[in-house]
Parts: C-alpha cells; structure tokens; sequence
C-alpha cells in the first residue's frame, strides 16, 4: 500500500454480485475508516478495464450466464493477474472463486477457463445445489474466529496442492466433494462459497485483508457489538436446522 490511501477495487458489480455481495466492499471500506485509512474504493465495471495499482480486489458471486461473461473479460484484461502478479489481495465468493480457479463449467455445461489464480478446479454436482447456512473453522494458520455464512451454489471445487482450504465446515458442504473442506487460499489470494454478505458475518476476515495490505498484525480494535449480535443469531440458526 502506499502512504496515501487504501485502494479497494470491487470487481464487476454488475455482474458479480449476488446475494448482497457489495456488502463485502461496504464493510471492507468501513472497517479500515474505522483505523483512520484513507480509502479508495473503484467499484470497475465490466466494460472498465481492471486497474493492476489496487491494494485489496473483491470479486462476487453471480449467477452462471454473467459468471461466464465475467470470465471471458477478465481473461481478456488480465489486469487483475497482473494485480495479482504485483502482489496484491484478492477476496473472491462463489462464482467469484471459480473464476478465479484453473477452469469451471459454465452455463452452456462447457469447460471454461478461470484466472488460475487459485489451484483450484470447479465442475458441477450431480446433486443437488448446495444450499444452506454453513458454520466452519477457518485454517487455524488464519488465527480467525468460527467462520459463519450461508452457501447456494452447484458448482464443486477440488483442491489441488498449491492451495489450502479456507475453512472445515461443520456444518454445510462448502466445497461441495465431500471432504468438508470450504474456499481455499494461497499466499494473498483467498475463495469461499459463502455470502451472508461473508464479511459482514466475519469482519475478522475483513481486517485480515486489511493487515495483509499494511503488512501489519493487529489494528486498533473497534465497536464489534453488532457484528457479534449478528455472528451470534447466525451461528445459532445454523446450529437449530
Ligand atoms: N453459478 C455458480 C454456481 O452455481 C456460482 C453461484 C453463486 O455465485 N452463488 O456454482
């Protein structure tokens, strides 16, 4: 980051954001005005191209036509590999985190090509969707509080060996193959399945991204009242189906 200003890009709200999505971006923004940053938020269109300057990039979910359609821009940008080359922070949900995978399948049932920014590889379930809250532990190399957020997807992710799951559900299917893992991650580049939107349910994973960007290990603590009372009926209506 430099010293002038946190700089957030939200990619493709006009296609990737399901489920209240841009509430990553909204919490993301608040939470480090909260530490006094300076931010720059850039919510990029799809017909805008990828700045490759952002310190932290959010990419949504989305429904599986505007999930391909994103696909084929951001392959043909590539502005947001470069990003990722220079080093920054990508946080990616659901379609967002196929994308940014090796490959999907896409809404014509045809393998199509991701960002491989995560090695990570999606097809599609036979089942059916994968529907529900999900309660999880993320990776205890995260030191992060029980993950919580709710899932709808058909698509299955596998894990190949350069990427660690982001979490082990207790509940609900996450990656979808049965291993109870959900999302994955390497390095800066960070998958998960779930909404909520995820970061207001766990703004915990929002200032992880922010002290990645600052390279720092804590932030100034803040008000959680209202996260927690949100984390808390959550947890438990996960715990009660
Ligand atoms: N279209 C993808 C799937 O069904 C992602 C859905 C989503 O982003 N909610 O797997």
């Amino acid at each position: 980051m430099n010293d002038m200003a946190l700089r957030i890009v939200w990619v493709y709200p006009d296609l990737l954001s399901t489920y209240g999505d841009q509430g990553n971006a909204l919490v993301l923004e608040r939470r480090a005005q909260q530490r006094r940053l300076t931010v720059q938020r850039r919510d990029v269109r799809s017909d805008q191209a990828i700045p490759t300057d952002g310190d932290i990039y959010l990419i949504g979910g989305g429904e599986d036509r505007p999930q391909r359609l994103a696909a084929e821009r951001l392959r043909r940008d590539g502005g947001l590999n470069r990003a990722s080359d220079n080093g920054a922070i990508i946080f990616s949900v659901c379609a967002g985190y196929q994308i940014l995978g090796h490959e999907f399948v896409n809404d014509l049932g045809q393998r199509e090509q991701g960002l491989g920014l995560l090695d990570v590889t999606s097809g599609r379930g036979e089942a059916e969707r994968c529907v529900g809250d999900v309660l999880g532990d993320v990776d205890s190399r995260l030191g992060l509080p029980a993950l919580t957020g709710f899932e709808n997807h058909q698509g299955v992710t596998h894990l190949g060996p350069h990427a660690r799951p982001f979490a082990q559900v207790r509940l609900g299917k996450g990656n979808g193959v049965g291993d109870g893992t959900e999302g994955a991650w390497n390095g800066t580049v960070f998958g998960t399945y779930l909404h909520g939107p995820v970061l207001a349910r766990n703004p915990q994973i929002a200032d992880l991204l922010i002290r990645l960007a600052l390279e720092v290990n804590n932030l100034n603590p803040v008000d959680e009242t209202w996260y927690e009372a949100l984390r808390a009926e959550r947890i438990a209506a996960a715990q009660a189906v």
